[in-house]
């Protein structure tokens, strides 16, 4: 998608610093972070929301993806958290699949 922040992200159009990068996902820091460490996890693939997804194996690469950075980042220890905002009242404002990554703070529940 030519006119996707994420898709320019994950092609290099947009230099970004990645904390993760594999042939199907890349992950970094968000723009605007909601915890101490908050890092974007994204399929490279355009897929305009969760509903969009039909493959599987994105979910098995995000979320596989995701727990590996957790673990690299030794987010483990004190725990964190990963969501997945999916349309209007889901509170998605980027339309590419991401997942948040949130951790360094206690976490309240329920969510806002
Ligand atoms: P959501 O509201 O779930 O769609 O989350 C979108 C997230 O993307 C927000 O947390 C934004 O702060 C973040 N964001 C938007 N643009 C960028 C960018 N260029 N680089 C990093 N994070 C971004």
């Amino acid at each position: 998608m030519s006119d996707c922040i994420f898709c320019k992200i994950a092609n290099g159009d947009i230099p970004t610093e990645f904390l993760y990068s594999d042939e199907n996902v890349v992950a970094f820091r968000d723009l605007n972070p909601q915890a101490p460490v908050h890092v974007l996890v994204i399929p490279k693939k355009h897929y305009a929301s969760a509903s969009a997804v039909e493959d599987d194996s994105v979910w098995s690469n995000l979320m596989s993806s995701a727990v590996k950075i957790a673990k690299q980042l030794e987010l483990d220890k004190n725990g964190y958290r990963m969501v997945i905002n999916t349309g209007e009242q889901g509170g998605q404002s980027v339309p590419h699949l991401h997942l948040h990554l949130l951790a360094g703070r206690n976490l309240g529940w329920p969510p806002g």
